[in-house]
């Protein structure tokens, strides 16, 4: 009797359901040493989750680059690509300032702050950086490049976004008199599209070394200490991904939010395990075309901007972690502050890069605007590992979610794809390497 071959989201599951356990399993009975520092964490677990991740990071310039040149010249049409890229910016605002607002309300309610017995300089441990506030002019002047190679080599997204989205406009004004170059830019997005599948492979051993190790170093005490605030945060963003989500899932395109979660899980878990959105940029893209059924026009622009300006899941933090600083040091916010913080949560979004942590240093820029002290972020530095990856989780749905929205709306949504079987890669993978000979599931 042959082996049933298990589906891509399955692997992962086990991938990080695995990862959970060892990790776990290393912190409370291996000790600490030699053999659990520099051979298990450090050496063979750190070396397979750094893999992976080094392997999608690597592909996150030159795909940015490419796809968007690519989707700029086939959108073609300057008023649609402006007309994408105007509802693309109001859904990521308005999502994230949803996001933040229903934070402030449940952690208001909860009172994540107002906890007995918390010895604060227990959980103080680490020296705060301060992000001063960068004036909003900066942040738009900013956007032009002055240099594209070097934004280039800086991994600076917008910038990126900027010039690629110009050359991709010259492409197809310039039309038959660039063709070469545009049907290159067209091979090489097969190309880059390819090494993403390549580098999918990967995923379930991948996320299985990243989880261990996190949870190896951190096991889960610092979460009883700080309990009510990180049970806050995970609430708010559940309650944000399934309702708000959901919700405008269901009443933009009457699509069923449950297969959108099943279909785009491969994503998810990855943008969980790395606590990078733009380093998962490369998988949010493929599993939206080939999962999703966004058309590669929309995805290769849309999703690239969300990665870099779109923060659903960073803001809601944010508002938790303001609440629970502020009622610390007993500081009573006054209506005209909270709307203060859901306007700079949402500007700090935009500012906020992809990558592990970031979210936390630009809270500061939001505690300052309503005067409450930036050292209280060193209370909550010990669990925001575990915070960082499922608030990745949520900001990189929300790209998706938005893309499949703006895709359905422009009619460049497949919806074949989308209620078809969820077949990540698999397929185009078989012929070549022959790893699987059954359906996935
Ligand atoms: N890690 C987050 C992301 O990449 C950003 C943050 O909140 O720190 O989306």
């Amino acid at each position: 009797m042959k082996k049933k071959k298990l589906g891509l989201t399955a692997r992962i599951l086990i991938g990080l359901f695995l990862g959970f356990i060892t990790g776990i399993v290393i912190y409370l009975f291996v000790p600490e040493g030699m053999i659990r520092d520099t051979i298990i964490v450090g050496g063979v677990l750190k070396f397979i989750g750094q893999v992976f991740l080094r392997a999608i990071k690597m592909l996150v310039v030159p795909l940015v680059f490419i796809s968007i040149v690519n989707g700029a010249a086939g959108i073609g049409d300057i008023k649609k690509l402006g007309r994408i890229g105007g509802r693309t910016l109001v859904f990521y605002m308005t999502t994230t300032a949803v996001g933040i607002s229903i934070a402030l309300l449940v952690a208001s309610v909860i009172n994540p702050g107002q906890t007995d017995g918390l010895d604060l300089s227990a959980v103080v441990t680490q020296e705060v950086e301060i992000n001063e506030a960068v004036p909003i002019v900066d942040v738009f002047l900013d956007m032009v490049p002055t240099n594209p190679v070097s934004s280039m080599v800086n991994a600076n997204m917008l910038q990126l976004i900027v010039f690629a989205l110009l050359i991709g406009v010259a492409l197809s004004a310039l039309g038959e008199k660039a063709e070469y170059v545009s049907k290159l830019f067209s091979e090489l997005n097969e190309i880059m599209m390819k090494l993403v599948s390549f580098v999918m492979l990967l995923a379930p051993i991948g996320v299985f070394g990243l989880i261990a190790v996190t949870f190896a170093n951190e096991g889960l005490d610092a979460i009883y200490a700080l309990g009510k605030y990180f049970a806050t945060v995970i609430l708010v963003l559940f309650i944000h991904a399934i309702i708000t989500y959901g919700g405008i899932l269901k009443i933009f395109t009457g699509l069923s939010p449950i297969r959108f979660f099943k279909n785009f899980f491969p994503a998810i878990s990855v943008a969980f395990s790395t606590a990078t959105s733009s380093g998962s940029l490369p998988i949010t893209m493929d599993v939206s075309e080939e999962n999703l059924g966004v058309s590669k026009n929309i995805s290769s622009f849309t999703l690239p901007l969300g990665a870099t300006i779109n923060m659903d899941g960073t803001a809601i933090m944010q508002g938790v972690a303001t609440i629970f600083i502020a009622q610390i040091y007993g500081i009573e916010l006054t209506f005209m502050q909270i709307l203060t913080v859901i306007f700079t949560a949402t500007l700090a979004s935009i500012g906020t890069a992809g990558v592990p942590g970031v979210g936390l240093i630009m809270l500061s820029m939001v505690l300052q605007s309503v005067n409450i002290p930036v050292e209280g972020i060193g209370l909550i530095m010990g669990i925001d590992r575990l915070l960082d990856m499922t608030r990745t989780a949520v900001n990189v749905t929300g790209d998706a979610v938005c893309s499949l929205i703006i895709a359905k709306k422009e009619g460049e949504f497949d919806e074949a794809i989308f209620h078809g079987e969820n077949s990540f890669n698999e397929n185009k993978l078989k012929p070549q390497i022959n790893i699987a000979n059954e359906p996935a599931n």
